[in-house]
């Protein structure tokens, strides 16, 4: 369910027209609605709420802006974080440093550091080498730094290959075989206070089914782990919840039935649950506004040229991913039309023989469920500026990211003294 719905037939996110937010600000532009955000948040901790006292850290990867971040804190979400940026922009946003997990396969010392000083709640360690040199680190600073291991449970999570995470073959973690003999030596190290197990194993899962065999794993572990001596307190399930990016394919599972299914294998784990949500929190929170340039010939179908590009939108290129395009303004007819944006690759396409709205040069058109995984992979590739992004509540909105302008990209470059003096030369 989301907050994009056509009134007197142009498109709204919640109650402001999406025309307007274009006028003001330019196109593209990317537009996320409180009140999804709000609700997803809601829904998500009611699916999960029999599970006890869990935490839930939205997985910043997903869209870290500050407002998205500020609002669910306000939620009482705490914060996956795979970078010491995200930790930063997360506490920036007023994410409590006890609510943050620190994930990710390559933590730097500094980001270790970083990390400790802040006090978060949990480090989910990748790999044995990793824990040698958090424990150094926090050994330095004086502290303990609290972990759980990433295990890597081989489980095929039946979702594309570029966000599937648990498979043997696959980087994150350390396979199951490994664990009692890494949390031997991670309990004996004087930095770490082990206290948890963590899993993840892929991104937009459709099937309940895989996650299960996963979890059913992890709580084997925390078996067997425990009758070695391991003190697991905290078991950390992941995200991976998918969203519906076709309305005419068959949704995936509810959170509700995700909490359900989690409520009933994690039963008697006697453990604090640990949340990531982050697509399903934010993916259909948000939409990219674009106007259509010009509308060219093509072979077959025509080449519906928008002003948006890869380097804005990067999921259909990356992943093949399917985003519903709608006129904001529709006219009621349907075509067959390729939507492409105007960056010199072939790979810049939307949506090809894509049965659409028809749409004319200067027409608004609107890429759904572009909130996650979206504005935050952009890149400024054919030197065109990061997009902006708008925040809508209610009747209310705001520009909670500038436009980048050009004068930036420029700035940003130093040149070389020997090009610098040569140009003072010729002056
Ligand atoms: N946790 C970890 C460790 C991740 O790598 C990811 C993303 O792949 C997530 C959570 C969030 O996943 P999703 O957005 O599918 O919920």
């Amino acid at each position: 369910m989301d907050h994009f719905e056509l009134r007197d037939g142009v498109l709204h996110c919640e109650e402001v027209p999406l025309a307007d937010i274009a006028a003001a600000v330019g196109t593209p532009v990317y537009v996320y609605s409180t009140g999804t955000i709000e609700r997803h948040a809601r829904v998500f901790r009611e699916a999960v709420a029999a599970t006890g006292d869990p935490l839930i850290a939205y997985a910043v990867k997903a869209n870290p802006n500050a407002a998205v971040l500020a609002t669910l804190a306000r939620a009482g979400f705490g914060a996956d974080v795979v970078s010491g940026g995200e930790l930063q922009r997360a506490r920036a946003a007023g994410v409590a440093a006890d609510k943050i997990v620190f994930s990710g396969v390559g933590k730097t010392e500094e980001e270790m550091a970083l990390a400790c000083m802040a006090g978060i709640y949990q480090f989910n360690l990748e790999s044995e080498p990793e824990a040698e040199a958090l424990s150094e680190v926090a050994v330095r600073l004086g502290r303990r730094a609290p972990v759980a291991f990433r295990i890597n449970p081989d489980v095929d999570a039946g979702t594309h290959a570029k966000i599937s995470t648990g498979k043997s073959e696959n980087k994150f973690g350390i396979p199951e075989a490994r664990a009692l003999a890494a949390y031997r030596r991670a309990s004996a190290l004087p930095g770490l206070e082990v206290q948890g197990i963590a899993v993840h194993i892929g991104s937009q899962l459709m099937r309940l089914e895989p996650l299960e065999r996963a979890f059913a794993k992890i709580g084997a572990l925390i078996g067997e782990l425990r009758a070695a001596g391991c003190d697991i307190r905290v078991a950390d399930l992941g995200g991976g919840l998918g969203v519906p990016y076709d309305p005419a394919q068959e949704p995936p599972p509810s959170p509700a039935e995700y909490g359900a299914m989690v409520a009933r294998v994690a039963r008697d784990w006697d453990v604090r649950l640990v949340f990531e949500p982050g697509r399903v929190i934010v993916g259909n929170a948000g939409a990219l506004v674009t106007r259509v340039v010009r509308v060219k010939e093509g072979a077959g179908d025509p080449f519906v040229i928008v002003d948006a590009g890869m380097n804005d939108l990067m999921r259909p290129s990356l992943y093949d991913a399917w985003h519903n395009i709608r006129a904001v303004a529709p006219r009621g007819n349907k075509v067959s039309a390729n939507v492409v944006g105007p960056v010199c690759e072939t790979g810049d396409t939307f949506a090809t023989g894509r049965s659409m709205d028809d749409v004319l040069p200067g027409d608004l058109v609107a890429f759904m469920t572009a909130g996650a995984y979206a504005a935050t992979m952009a890149s400024t590739y054919n030197s065109r500026p990061l997009t902006p992004e708008v925040m809508v509540s209610g009747n209310r909105w705001a520009v909670v990211r500038d436009r980048q302008t050009v004068e930036a990209l420029i700035r940003a470059d130093r040149m070389p003294p020997w090009l610098s003096e040569a140009q003072q030369e010729t002056e």
